[in-house]
């Protein structure tokens, strides 16, 4: 399969794209923020739960998104659920520091009140976002964001988890898949890279960085 190389055919992917430009003025600038991109299946999430029930001195940044629940999942913990009309609304009233279409008709973004409420008192801001969500961020704040990309051990690696996870059909994952192809291409945008081949070894890389960064 052909991949593609430019960012901007991503990003030409995501509907109206703009990002805010008041933002340096918010309190934002308080906490550190920390960036957990992959494609999905990478297991990211495991990595970003991981670190959050390990951790004192890091709060989830909880995204909207107008796709559905899935079963467990609340609204306000696992995200914001909007429908996509409230959704669009959002985004043309500048409510989101980034926000993508992350598949076809379907919209994720960081809402800006979200990260302010959680960064006002300097608290640290852990994020489970798609790549082109975790390059924008870490454009935004370069200095104080940690952009860290999870890359499967391979292509049908992946495939395979996304199947026994069993939260997508199988047209969902052919997108997912070819998605991920794609994403992979940007993983050298990311300050580390952790290859995902044992998540044991990965928790303990995935702490290690985040240490380091916390602490420098
Ligand atoms: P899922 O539907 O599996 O929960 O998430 C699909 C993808 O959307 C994942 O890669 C997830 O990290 C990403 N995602 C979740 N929240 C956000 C967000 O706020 N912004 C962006 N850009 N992507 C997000």
């Amino acid at each position: 399969m052909e991949v593609m190389l430019d960012l901007e055919i991503l990003k030409s992917e995501s509907y109206n794209f703009k990002i805010p430009l008041f933002l340096k003025n918010l309190s934002i600038n308080k906490g550190k923020l920390i960036v957990f991109s992959a494609p999905s299946g990478s297991g990211k999430t495991t990595l970003v739960h991981y670190l959050l029930n390990e951790r004192t001195d890091l709060a989830f940044s909880i995204s909207a998104t107008s796709r559905k629940p899935r079963e467990n999942e609340i609204d306000g913990k696992d995200y914001f659920f909007l429908s996509k009309e409230d959704f669009i609304n959002k985004i043309d009233n500048g409510e989101f520091l980034e926000y993508e279409e992350v598949y076809d008709g379907t919209f994720y973004g960081t809402l800006i009140d979200e990260v302010e409420r959680n960064s006002e008192n300097g608290v640290n801001v852990i994020f489970d976002i798609d790549v082109i969500g975790g390059i924008n961020i870490k454009e935004l704040f370069p200095e104080r964001t940690l952009a860290i990309f999870v890359q499967p051990p391979s292509i049908e690696a992946l495939e395979e988890r996304l199947k026994k996870r069993g939260d997508n059909s199988p047209e969902e994952i052919d997108k997912r898949v070819e998605k991920a192809i794609k994403e992979i291409e940007y993983s050298s945008a990311f300050d580390e890279i952790i290859l995902n081949a044992n998540l044991e070894e990965s928790k303990k890389i995935a702490s290690k960085y985040v240490d380091k960064f916390l602490n420098q």
